[in-house]
């Protein structure tokens, strides 16, 4: 299993990309940073798209893609939660800031509308896939993603302290997951359903306690401003937990 990190921030600028995941080149999580990081070869060959929530940072490039697809007689799945759907159609897809592009049009829908239900697994091509609610400011999924080989990442997209539920279900070997701002912005992340350093230690810890291994670590949607902050913070969790923790960047690429 490849994954391609294609954004790995919270904001975006011309060294920046907002979070976008790309798993073996078909499968993307989340599209922040997706229209602006592939070629149209390479947008016709998605397979499908997993949004975590409907804030704009991770479905911004969806009207984007829409448009390309739209024009080259294509389309995509699309799968998420209601909330996700929502928003979508009321606020960009409505015909009146772009396209009806989740509504049949000549020739089918170019972004075909799947509803995920958090913890009914379900199947794209080889994939397995595991909604899991997480803990953000608003309705919010992460998503277990298992090939055909067996091999499991776990990406949470945005969330805040309180995985444990979600830590009994799964076993991955890989987990990306958020850590937005450095540790003096703990009552933010607190307050808004993110994480800092050490809010994401406690969470590991967690993650040890219930299932008696840690798997590597990646993160993504980092403050740029904060992010040597950040690394300092983390690489000293790291050395105490005995495990990888390493911060992505736009353009790197993970087998697993
Ligand atoms: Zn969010
Ligand atoms: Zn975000």
């Amino acid at each position: 299993m490849k994954i391609s990190f294609l954004g790995a921030h919270n904001t975006e600028s011309r060294n920046t990309k907002l979070v976008s995941l790309l798993v073996d080149g078909i499968l993307a999580l989340d599209a922040g940073g997706l229209t602006s990081s592939l070629s149209f070869s390479e947008q016709l060959k998605l397979r499908a798209v997993l949004l975590t929530h409907q804030h704009y940072d991770h479905i911004k490039d969806i009207p984007l893609l829409g448009m390309n697809l739209f024009l080259n007689n294509a389309g995509i799945d699309v799968y998420s939660i209601p909330s996700v759907y929502e928003s979508l159609t009321n606020y960009l897809l409505n015909d009146s800031l772009y396209p009806k592009f989740l509504e049949e049009m000549e020739g089918g829908a170019t972004i075909r509308f799947h509803i995920v239900k958090p913890y009914q697994e379900f199947k794209i091509g080889g994939y397995n896939i595991l909604p899991l609610p997480v803990a953000h400011s608003v309705s919010a999924v992460g998503y277990q993603v298992t090939s055909a080989e067996g091999k499991s990442v776990f990406y949470a997209g945005d969330t805040g302290v309180g995985l444990a539920d979600c830590w009994r279900r799964i076993s991955p070997r890989l987990i990306i997951i958020e850590v937005t701002s450095s540790n003096r912005y703990m009552q933010f992340g607190r307050q808004k359903g993110h994480l800092t350093p050490s809010l994401l230690k406690e969470e590991l810890l967690d993650f040890h306690k219930l299932k008696a291994y840690l798997p590597d670590v990646v993160i993504v949607h980092m403050n740029p401003g904060l992010e040597s902050e950040i690394e300092a913070e983390l690489s000293a969790i790291a050395g105490e937990l005995g495990n990888s923790i390493t911060l992505a960047y736009e353009g790197m690429e993970i087998e697993l």
